[in-house]
């Protein structure tokens, strides 16, 4: 069910950095933006951090957005500008959690979360394990990381 079209998830990923602008910054937390795209490659929901309140990541904001057990999520893909995260200390469920309870089978990342707030990010490897298809588009890294650029120099 999982398309691939590289021009596309590179067109994505950059709507996704365009809405990690849109963060209200932070001293301890990354400016991510996140796109849900249906097998259609139709916007279902889009996030981004602290669109809800202040802990708020992105693909939690999106995945919020569309009501639980929604069916077009199990052939979607979601857009994120960051490596969903596999530990918060912030909410129960970290984001690569939520990814997999939702359905969703393929996950596209542009930049690998930095060990800056976490030792080591876990979110691909446990994303991976349940099954979810990564991606990586390592020539939009940097312009994921460069939204961060308070953070990370
Ligand atoms: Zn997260």
């Amino acid at each position: 069910m999982s398309s691939s079209d590289p021009a596309a998830d590179l067109r994505w990923m950059r709507r996704a950095i365009e809405l990690s602008k849109r963060c209200p910054p932070s001293r301890t937390a990354f400016s991510v933006g996140a796109v849900i795209v249906g097998a259609d490659g139709e916007v279902l929901a889009e996030g981004h951090s602290r669109e809800v309140d202040a802990v708020n990541h992105a693909e939690e904001a999106a995945l919020g957005k569309l009501p639980a057990g929604d069916p077009r999520l199990r052939a979607a893909t979601v857009y994120s500008t960051l490596e969903p995260c596999g530990q918060r200390a912030s909410r129960p469920h970290p984001c690569a959690e939520l990814i997999v309870a939702a359905g969703v089978p393929r996950v596209v990342v542009a930049w690998r979360e930095p060990s800056l707030f976490v030792a080591a990010c876990q979110g691909t490897a446990l994303l991976t394990a349940a099954g979810v298809e990564v991606i990586e588009l390592p020539e939009l890294a940097e312009e994921a990381r460069a939204v961060n650029a308070h953070l990370v120099g």
